[in-house]
């Protein structure tokens, strides 16, 4: 059996999301945005590796969970999509789709204002909406 989406490799769960050609240029430049390049991309390593860099609840940690979040989502759906369908969406259109996902979903986050929490707002060009200058808020962000 065939990937849907390079059309040349054995399908199977590591390689969806670990050794496809198609999934791995999204993944690269997912890497790249969050600064993490050196993320490993084999399943159990990358678990391991997220679990102890991205454990505590700053903004950067956030991020990099959301960013992974919508790059596993967006390429399952693309795969799934394709088993159906004859549409073919671009590996560069649908790290566009995943890049936008991303920037609506942290637009809602609760953050305080903090220069890192700026800096992000700045590497995305986001505005955050949910704003807050006081630690005691439950499940917010800095
Ligand atoms: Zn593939």
């Amino acid at each position: 059996m065939r990937c849907s989406l390079c059309n040349s490799c054995l399908d199977s769960h590591t390689h969806l999301f670990f050794n496809c050609n198609y999934a791995e240029r999204i993944w690269s430049a997912l890497k790249r945005k969050i600064f993490a390049t050196d993320l490993p991309l084999n399943w159990e390593d990358l678990v391991n590796a997220m679990a102890t860099r991205f454990k505590n609840r700053n903004i950067r940690s956030v991020v990099s969970k959301i960013v992974f979040g919508a790059g596993v989502y967006y390429i399952w759906q693309e795969r799934k999509k394709r088993h159906f369908t004859s549409e073919k969406r671009p590996a560069e259109d649908l790290l566009e789709t995943i890049l936008e996902s991303v920037k609506t979903r942290l637009m809602s986050i609760r953050v305080i204002n903090s220069p890192h929490v700026n800096n992000v707002a700045k590497e995305w060009d986001i505005k955050f909406h949910n704003v807050h200058s006081s630690k005691t808020m439950l499940n917010t962000v800095q």
